[in-house]
């Protein structure tokens, strides 16, 4: 569980040729970490992996079955973004259990889910706050509680870090990785910070103009760049 493989996944948006063939694979539990110029179409290919855009033509396979026609919800992803989207009116305990109720998880099944993420993220004092009385940095965390509470095998991050400031930034990172060590998922990750991707990343790929120009470990990248395009974006800080 977990595997993607993406076969010459094109995306338009009526002219506009964002995503040009993409061609990947993603195994059991990697960390992949997604970078690129701004506008290079990194967030349009999490979009399409997690089925919230159609694609133009390719395959997604998710753990062996074709997706592209299956809805978001039964892809078995769960999606972070940069931006919280926290319903105000909820608490925190009720925000992470919102998509389980939804999809009809019995109450006592929520409730074990939701107390084993806010455990997993130091949530538990939290609960039964709004978000509003929380900080960017606790509210990203619920924000990821959520996802994980769907006990998705693959997860996607679209810049999840952005908006919080540098030392927060650390400490969620770091959050990050131990997480991704207990839980085992696999995970795809949007960035355009260089120290996120070049920490946290198993794999790199490197994207520019809707094409990848290379994927490798960090290692490889920044020892045997393909071209001085993947130079200049591993090589010197964004
Ligand atoms: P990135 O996340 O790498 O900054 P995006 O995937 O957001 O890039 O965008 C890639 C390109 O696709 C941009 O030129 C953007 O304007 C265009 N684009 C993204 N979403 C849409 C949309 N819904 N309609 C039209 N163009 C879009
Ligand atoms: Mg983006």
């Amino acid at each position: 569980m977990g595997n993607l493989t993406l076969k010459s996944v094109a995306k338009s948006f009526g002219t506009v040729d964002v995503l040009k063939g993409i061609d990947l694979e993603v195994k059991d539990g990697e960390f992949v970490i997604f970078v690129g110029p701004s506008g290079c179409g990194k967030s349009t290919l999490l979009r399409t992996i997690a089925g919230l855009e159609d694609i133009s033509s390719g395959e997604i396979v998710i753990d062996g079955r074709e997706v592209s026609a299956v809805p978001p919800a039964k892809r078995g992803i769960a999606m972070v973004f940069q931006s919280y989207a926290l319903y105000p009116h909820l608490t925190v305990k009720d925000n992470m259990g919102l998509g389980l109720k939804q999809a009809g998880t019995p109450k006592d099944e929520i409730e074990t889910r939701v107390a084993n993420a806010s455990s997993l993220l130091s949530l538990e004092p939290y609960l039964q706050r709004r978000p509003a009385e929380l900080s960017g940095g606790q509210r990203q965390r619920v924000a990821i509680g959520r996802a994980i509470v769907r006990e998705p095998t693959l997860f996607l991050f679209d810049e999840p870090l952005s908006n919080l400031d540098a030392a927060l930034r650390v400490q969620t990172r770091l959050e990050i990785a131990r997480l991704h060590r207990r839980l085992k998922a696999t995970m795809i990750y949007v960035t355009h910070d260089q120290v996120e991707a070049m920490t946290l990343a198993d794999k790199i790929v490197v994207l520019n103009a809707g094409r990848i120009e290379q994927v490798g470990s960090p290692m490889e990248l920044y020892n045997r760049p393909a071209n001085l395009f993947v130079a200049g974006f591993i090589g010197s800080p964004q």
